[in-house]
């Protein structure tokens, strides 16, 4: 079975099943108010890797990924994102949601990330808060504030800072927590689970506490509750996520369930681009789409993250990535010339190594040493690879030409894997034939479709 590094207990712990033998994931998803930038998309593909890892171990997977468009506050101007940037484009805060919300999925299928089973938005969500914060005020986890809004008491729940190391008596006031709140919690480190609307006029709802908005935190509780039940096996976020999200996530869930709610915490590390936060005030905040207007394969931007440990920070490049196309280029060349009908050949080097804690770099550097080998025949070598395919999912046998597929063709594709996912079968149909017009041949597969040339 798999093992990951549980940032909660600090080593490698071996990922657990239900009872049924299955998996289920819970993986914190975008807030649509902006682009996903490539280090979004990097944790976003750690969800990618670790269920094409646990199906390599025959199990089923259940992997449920939140849409963040309500409730996240910006840190320096204490305003919700999804509001601030409908101002900033003077659109209605939900067209704001469900564009940037198409988009991030468009990037994730042109990275080869699978579709979640579902991607719950937050903003249809706001019953499920509502059940889980009446319970929490009436076990006396949370409380009204004097300013209406409902807050977690912090105190009230005992091994608070677990994952983190953050212990209450350690955190003192005046850390940077979400909304200022003028005096009405009781303790510094309590957060909103309710805000009371005030002046606010958008994205509020009705709420037994008067109308309002939903905290962040609160929605993760909700919606993996909800579809996943007390019990996650893994629950995965960027490094950014351990404090106070994940913190506050576990707190108020562990006091629904009475136990301990998430056996493997895992975190990805940030990535860089050319030594830097990316950051828009530096100017570094590459997206997908950058790597299309630049006419690079997007896979080649997978391979830069395989080509690197999840555990650790990683610096990106247009250097690297220019690098990545050139080896997808030569492999999809080589798979071709070695004869891609061979048949799937299991290595267990790299089995091992994607079982060792997703030691992706190991497996990449495996195909290059097979792919140098001369003991190895060209036959055991398309297996081998075929192999490394299910995990890795660089379309290595697509032949070279495909990575001069049209813009447009790559959006239809897009585009056709957001209608699967919300099954908009009549859309997807549309956008099937709009392709076969491009001479592509497309196969569906439970989570995701592949292509050919005709
Ligand atoms: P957001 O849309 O800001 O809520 O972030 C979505 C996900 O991307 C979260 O899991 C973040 O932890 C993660 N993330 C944010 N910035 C980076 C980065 N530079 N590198 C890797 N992951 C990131
Ligand atoms: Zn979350």
């Amino acid at each position: 079975m798999l093992s990951l590094y549980n940032t909660q207990t600090r080593t490698v712990d071996q990922v657990t099943t239900q009872s049924d033998g299955s998996v289920a994931i819970y993986c914190c998803g975008p807030t649509v108010y902006r682009d996903a930038h490539v280090g979004n998309m990097r944790t976003f593909l750690l969800g990618d890797l670790v269920t094409r890892a646990i199906r390599a171990t025959g199990k089923n997977v259940k992997i449920i990924q939140n849409i963040t468009d309500v409730g996240h506050m910006s840190e320096d101007l204490n305003e919700d994102k999804m509001l601030l940037q409908s101002q900033a484009e003077s659109i209605d805060p939900f067209a704001v949601a469900r564009k940037y919300e198409e988009k991030f999925h468009g990037d994730l299928a042109l990275l080869n990330i699978e579709s979640a089973q579902s991607y719950p938005r937050a903003s249809e969500s706001i019953e499920l808060m509502h059940a889980l914060i009446s319970q929490l005020i009436s076990q006396g986890n949370a409380y009204v504030g004097d300013d209406k809004s409902v807050y977690f008491s912090a105190q009230s729940f005992e091994s608070y800072g677990a994952i983190s190391g953050n212990r209450l008596d350690a955190l003192k006031p005046g850390h940077r927590y979400e909304f200022t709140e003028g005096g009405a919690k009781r303790f510094h480190a309590d957060w909103a689970l309710w805000k009371f609307a005030g002046t606010r006029t958008k994205m509020i709802w009705d709420s037994p506490w008067g109308p309002g908005f939903p905290g962040w935190h609160i929605e993760c509780s909700a919606m993996s509750l909800h579809f996943l039940g007390p019990k996650i096996n893994v629950h995965i976020g960027g490094i950014d996520l351990r404090f106070p999200h994940h913190e506050n996530e576990r707190a108020q869930t562990n006091s629904i369930t009475g136990g301990e709610s998430v056996d493997l915490w895992l975190h990805g590390e940030h990535l860089l681009f050319e030594g830097r936060k990316m950051s828009k005030s530096a100017g570094n905040v590459v997206l997908v789409s950058d790597l299309l207007e630049r006419g690079i394969d997007p896979l080649s931007l997978r391979l830069c993250f395989l080509e690197n440990r999840y555990r650790s920070q990683m610096d990106l490049s247009w250097d690297s990535i220019k690098a990545a196309q050139v080896t997808i280029k030569r492999w999809r060349k080589k798979l071709q010339e070695w004869g891609p009908d061979a048949p799937i050949l299991q290595d267990q080097e790299i089995l091992k190594a994607v079982m060792t804690d997703l030691d992706m770099p190991r497996v990449i550097s495996r195909l290059r040493v097979v792919e140098k080998d001369s003991e190895i025949s060209p036959i055991e070598k398309v297996g081998i690879f075929k192999y490394a395919e299910q995990l890795i999912a660089l379309d290595l046998l697509r032949g070279e030409i495909a990575a001069e597929l049209p813009q447009e063709a790559h959006e239809l594709l897009a585009a056709r894997e957001i209608a699967r996912s919300e099954k908009n079968w009549k859309l997807s149909d549309e956008l099937r034939e709009k392709l076969e017009n491009f001479g592509l041949e497309i196969k569906d597969l439970p989570q995701s479709q592949e292509w050919q040339w005709r």
